[in-house]
């Protein structure tokens, strides 16, 4: 069946509701989702962090082999099994996504804000935390 849910671009998991009152949140905490998965239900979610660098945030679906009744009970039980699926996304061209990423950089404002939250959800040997390290640097650079 089908399930709608959202796609965290941080700890790259699409991140679904498995029952009406599941609040779902992505391992990395990022987001949730909730609303279960009823035809007619509204589906609503959030950030705690709207951090554009990383893409933005839409509702999209994916094919899953559980039931309806198997993700209700998952939930139910707290047995945690299902509501996440990892994703790991080849980018597009990296030199398109760097250009990406200082456009959403340069709109930032508050950049320690920015800096705080790399801090708590990426290594600081991490490519991402690297990546945007260095786009400062050479958004500082051009505007000497
Ligand atoms: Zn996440």
């Amino acid at each position: 069946m089908k399930v709608n849910g959202v796609y965290c671009p941080i700890c790259q998991t699409f991140v679904f509701s498995r029952a009406h009152y599941d609040c779902r949140r992505c391992p990395c905490g990022n987001i949730f989702v909730d609303g279960g998965q009823d035809k007619d239900s509204y589906i609503r979610y959030g950030a705690k962090n709207d951090v554009k660098v990383f893409g933005s945030l839409s509702v999209s679906s994916r094919e899953i082999t559980q039931s309806l009744k198997e993700l209700y009970n998952d939930w139910n039980k707290g047995i945690d099994n299902y509501g996440y699926i990892k994703e790991e996304k080849k980018m597009n061209k990296p030199v398109d996504r760097e250009k990406k990423m200082e456009e959403a950089i340069r709109a930032y404002e508050a950049w320690d804000i920015l800096l705080n939250y790399m801090e708590e959800y990426f290594d600081k040997d991490s490519e991402e935390y690297n990546t945007v390290l260095t786009i400062m640097d050479k958004i500082e650079e051009k505007n000497k």
